[in-house]
């Protein structure tokens, strides 16, 4: 289609992307500042917040958008800033090594730190950086020979290039790249995988771990950067301060940074920038309010927490909408004819067998299940039905690994998976739907739904980092096949639309699309005709069918027994943890036991036993 209008037409004008007109007028702006700050002062200022800019950019990815809150950011800056300066003072390292060794020596310090953050709750983990800060705070002090105990590292030189010393208007150009280079690397990042990866990180752990995601990795990734981004900036503080003490470094640094993130607008592209600003240059403007810093930050962070949450980046945006609002809505991007992914334009595997054995899973004094065996043939729609607490759920959660059996077999196709994690076995081919949906919220249905095929994407990060054709061409190849599967559901029309505001018979219907992104050959759905409509449980039924019909094995949960006869030849039923009956759907709905079982819990006319 595109192809024919191009041919025919003129060719189309190509308006000029905004983002490149923001780039050329923040590239102006810092070019200009050193002839605009009228004095060494402001220029000191203006570098100063320049270095802070990329702590807090640093700190965002990490907090904002990873979820993992840090409270040792100060701590990492001082790292970065005591190693390049005593490499630089005590043994006449050149400033280039000396930073790039410092920014190696925080990232593996931040490496150091994530390692807690894979047993414990965002909270407690929170207050173990706390004490990374105060131990790194100490060191300083203690560890005279190498820092100069308070003394501190006197007589810092500037960096050089080409033999000579960079003039302070230089340092500040240098720096003010590094933060036009780190905002851009950043937002490529969001904007990739890891941005998806993040939010499902931060909000959602069950989501991503279904989806194929490697907490670990991810994680770690994310200390990683955050903390070279901390170190980058830690070596460009000491030249440029020239002395450092570790009052510098006290854990007020720290709590600081943070609260630079939170005012701004955290998990936000421009928080740290607004931030950063608001914390440094406003109270610039408002000398006479000096005395009353403290106390003006503490009421306008209480007003935002309460009015604000997304800080003063997410308070200017919702202004903006309700600005604009008349210019129309979200255009619904259509699927383009030159990426046209169909369900099977990869060879599509067979579906995987699913064979359980003697499984049993209790918790606490709950028997959950007891002793399961249970075989799901290859290509078949199996349907697991059963009174409310028989131990549906928890059956699918330990064959996607969520639970680990007491005792027990479980093998897909001929892979024994007990105790692998999640995220393998997610990679394995297994995709799954939750019983209460697990979207993320904030991301548009496409992006959570391109969430699925985080596993299978191939761009490297570098790629990514620097929006490189391969990663801009897969990005743009997921966006159409999302948009593809979100139209396969029946969800063609809400593909902007933030998932959280998706009604929730709809989110069930992406999370499908998303278990459908990761190419499954097993996919577990766990009551997805709950709260739909009539006519929605017909549709389901042929959405499954055609899902079937691809060869992918399909595991039902389901109350909807109509449903259930119409799609399924095979129905095991469970009660009390404990396979009652099963076989087709017809014996199964008449075997006496299992229609007391129903019986026993709930009326008749609800449990819809088809006559
Ligand atoms: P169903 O999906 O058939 O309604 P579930 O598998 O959710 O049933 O629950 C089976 C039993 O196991 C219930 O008694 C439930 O309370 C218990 N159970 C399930 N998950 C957990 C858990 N994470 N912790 C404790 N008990 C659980
Ligand atoms: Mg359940």
């Amino acid at each position: 289609m595109s192809e024919s209008r191009s041919r025919s037409g003129p060719a189309p004008v190509r308006r000029l992307n905004p983002r490149w007109l923001v780039l050329a007028g923040a590239v102006l702006l810092v070019l200009a500042f050193p002839t605009l700050a009228h004095g060494d002062y402001r220029l000191y200022l203006g570098t100063q917040v320049a270095i802070y800019l990329l702590v807090a950019m640093g700190l965002n990815l990490l907090s904002g958008y990873a979820g993992q809150p840090s409270l040792c950011h100060g701590a990492l800056l001082a790292v970065g800033a005591y190693v390049t300066a005593i490499a630089m003072t005590d043994h006449g390292w050149s400033f280039w090594p000396a930073a790039a060794a410092g920014m190696a020596l925080t990232a593996a310090a931040g490496a150091l730190i994530a390692l807690p953050a894979f047993r414990v709750s965002a909270w407690y983990f929170a207050l173990i950086t706390l004490a990374f800060a105060d131990v790194v705070g100490g060191m300083l002090v203690e560890w005279g020979g190498l820092t100069h105990s308070f003394a501190g590292v006197v007589g810092i030189p500037m960096p050089e290039l080409s033999g000579h010393a960079l003039s302070p208007a230089e340092l500040f150009w240098l720096v003010a790249a590094l933060d036009i280079a780190c905002f851009l690397m950043i937002a490529n990042l969001i904007r990739g995988r890891f941005g998806r990866g993040f939010a499902a990180l931060r909000d959602n752990e069950a989501a991503a771990r279904a989806s194929g995601i490697s907490m670990i990795g991810l994680k770690m990734f994310a200390f990683v950067v955050s903390a070279a981004i901390t170190g980058l900036a830690g070596a460009f503080y000491a030249v440029q301060k020239t002395v450092i003490t570790p009052d510098d470094f006290t854990p007020d640094t720290s709590i600081f940074f943070l609260v630079v993130v939170v005012l701004g607008g955290s998990g936000r592209l421009w928080g740290p920038l607004i931030g950063t600003l608001a914390f440094f240059v406003v109270p610039e403007l408002l000398t006479s309010l000096q005395s009353w810093r403290l106390l003006i930050y503490g009421v306008v962070l209480l007003a935002l927490m309460l009015f604000a949450p997304h800080g003063l980046e997410g308070a200017f945006r919702a202004g903006w909408r309700r600005l604009v609002r008349s210019g129309g809505t979200t255009r619904p991007a259509a699927v383009t004819e030159a990426v046209r992914p169909t369900l099977d334009d990869d060879d599509q595997a067979a579906g995987m067998a699913v064979s359980i054995a003697g499984l049993v899973k209790r918790f606490g004094g709950v028997t959950a299940l007891d002793h399961v065996t249970l075989r799901i043939e290859a290509g078949s729609v199996h349907a697991i039905v059963g009174p409310n607490g028989s131990g549906k759920t928890t059956l699918l959660n330990m064959i996607c690994g969520f639970f680990r059996p007491d005792e027990g077999a479980i093998r897909l196709d001929q892979t024994d998976i007990v105790g692998r994690a999640t995220a393998r076995i997610a990679r394995l081919g297994v995709g799954r739907t939750f019983q209460t949906p697990k979207l993320l919220a904030d991301l548009s249905a496409t992006a959570n739904v391109m969430l699925g095929a985080y596993a299978a994407e191939r761009a490297s990060t570098v790629e990514v980092a620097l929006w490189a054709p391969r990663a801009a061409r897969e990005h743009a190849l997921l966006a159409a096949k999302a948009r593809y599967f979100l139209g396969f559901v029946g969800l063609g029309d809400r593909v902007g639309e933030p998932a959280g505001e998706l009604p929730h018979s709809q989110q069930r219907l992406a999370e499908i699309a998303r278990a459908l992104m990761g190419r499954p050959r097993l996919l577990l759905l766990d009551e997805p005709a709950a709260g739909l409509s009539l006519s929605e449980i017909d549709r389901l039924g042929a959405l499954i069918r055609s899902i079937a019909g691809l060869g992918v094995t399909v595991v039902i949960v389901e109350h909807h027994l109509d449903l259930v006869a119409d799609i399924c030849r095979h129905v095991t039923v469970l009660d009390r943890g404990r396979v009652l009956a099963e076989g087709t759907p017809d014996s199964v709905f008449r075997d006496p036991a299992v229609v007391s079982a129903y019986m026993g819990v709930r009326p008749v006319a609800e449990a819809q036993v088809p006559a």
